[in-house]
Order: structure tokens, then C-alpha cells, then sequence
């Protein structure tokens, strides 16, 4: 073998050994990312503590949003049933879904029972004003219970039922009836003075700065602008949150 073919298996060798190293080295290197990968992998799953923290979180929040219940409040109605405007009432509470309290004369359950066989048909709450729109307080207690007893019973011509609630007229009741008479009373904590305006903005304006939650609202089913007003409430008043209920809902819950 010359110097020089000694010299070029030198080299030869140098070279494997070289690329032995380096195939090596890479392969470390390699392995290092898979491991290095998988470690980050491993990492990324969440341990058993960060789940449950996880869920607790997510439970958590679900039973606030259930908790969150419509806010119920009460339209009445007294005075009807009216031939002009209780239909047009009914059509509009029908179309909105909601229900109502109706305080009604005897007098005029008597002209006009098949609009109080609709408003009873649509689901709504019926009671006692009184027969021909009297001030209990002014005349004797025999004469009130004649007015409450006759109402009672022209209601229940038509519907079938005796309703157990009465609104006095002018809210005016007396003790003494309590003993003769067996009706809860129904007042109210908003009233519009809806029967001395045709202005149904003035109506809705009063109505909303009033309400609150648990609010009986007063309105009477005899004039074009107190529907037109109920409607108006009743589309702000849901988009507020609230929801209308009928009033033995709210007193008897
Ligand atoms: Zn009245």
C-alpha cells in the first residue's frame, strides 16, 4: 500500500466514523423531540383536579340562570264587560299571551254575558265589582251583599262558577261585610287614571314609572286608549322581564 492509498483509507475511516456520530447524534435528537413532544402532550391533558374545577365552574353557573324568574305583576279591569272594548282587549291579550284579572258589574255581565263567556273561554280571572257600580261604604251592609250576592250569581250563569275575589269600587270596603260577605279583596298599587285621559302615552308613562315587582295594575276596559295603553305595557313590561299573571297567582303563591 503507497503513503498515499494509506492516506485514503485514513480518510475513509475518519468519515464513517463521522457520519456514525452524526447518525447517532440525530437519532438522540430525534428521540429528545418525540419524548419532548409526548412530555407536552401529557402536559397539555388537564389532571383530575383541573376537570373537576372545570365542572365545578361550569355547574356553577348553571343554576344562577335558572334561578332567574320572570318578575309577575297583574293587569285588572274593571267596569266591563263593555260591547266597544273588551273584544278588541281580548284579541290583543290573546295575541300576547298573556292573562288578566277582570272586575266585573253584574249589571253588565246581564247586557252582555257572550263577552264574559269570551273573556271566561280565554282563561282569564273573573270577579265581583259590584252590580251597578256602588260606594259600599255609602249605603247599608244588607244592600252591599245584595249587590255582591246578585253579581256572584249572574257570573255564575255564564261561566258556571262563583268567583272568590271582589274589587269594591272606589276601593271602598267595609269590616262589616267581612262577616257577610266571603270574597278576598282586591286593591291595587298602580293606578294610571286611565278613565280620566284619552291619552294612551300619559297612561303607559304613569303605568311603567309605577311597577314594580308583585304591582296590581288599575285599568277599566271602557276606553279606546286604556287597551291601546295595556298593549303598550305589556310590550315593554315583557321585555323588561316581567310576566303578567292573573291576580290570584300573585296573592295566593
Ligand atoms: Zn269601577
Amino acid at each position: 500500500m503507497s503513503a498515499a492509498q494509506k492516506k485514503h483509507w485514513i480518510l475513509r475511516i475518519v468519515l464513517l466514523l463521522a457520519a456514525a456520530y452524526i447518525a447517532g447524534a440525530l437519532a438522540g435528537r430525534l428521540h429528545a423531540q418525540v419524548k419532548e413532544k409526548s412530555q407536552a402532550t401529557e402536559t397539555d391533558m388537564p389532571t383530575e383536579e383541573e376537570s373537576n374545577a372545570a365542572d365545578t365552574q361550569v355547574s356553577g353557573q348553571e343554576p344562577e340562570a335558572a334561578v332567574q324568574e320572570p318578575m309577575q305583576i297583574a293587569l285588572t279591569f274593571d267596569d266591563g264587560p263593555n260591547p266597544y272594548y273588551t273584544r278588541t282587549l281580548l284579541e290583543g291579550l290573546k295575541k300576547r299571551g298573556v292573562k288578566a284579572t277582570f272586575f266585573v258589574l253584574g249589571s253588565e255581565v246581564e247586557k252582555f254575558p257572550d263577552i264574559l263567556e269570551e273573556v271566561y273561554a280565554d282563561g282569564h280571572l273573573i270577579g265581583v265589582h259590584s252590580y251597578e257600580h256602588v260606594n259600599f261604604g255609602e249605603i247599608g251592609d244588607e244592600a252591599a251583599q245584595k249587590q255582591i250576592e246578585r253579581t256572584l250569581e249572574v257570573i255564575h250563569d255564564v261561566t258556571g262558577e262563583y268567583t272568590g275575589f271582589i274589587r269594591p269600587p272606589y276601593g271602598c270596603w267595609k269590616d262589616s261585610l267581612d262577616s257577610r260577605v266571603n270574597l278576598i279583596e282586591v286593591l291595587w298599587d298602580v293606578d294610571p287614571l286611565d278613565w280620566a285621559t284619552t291619552d294612551a302615552d300619559t297612561v303607559v308613562q304613569r303605568i311603567i314609572e309605577d311597577t314594580e315587582e308583585g304591582s296590581i295594575i288599575l285599568l277599566h276596559d271602557a276606553s279606546e286608549s286604556s287597551i291601546q295603553a295595556a298593549f303598550t305595557v305589556i310590550d315593554a313590561l315583557t321585555d323588561q322581564g316581567y310576566e303578567f299573571v292573573t291576580v290570584d297567582e300573585l296573592l295566593l303563591e
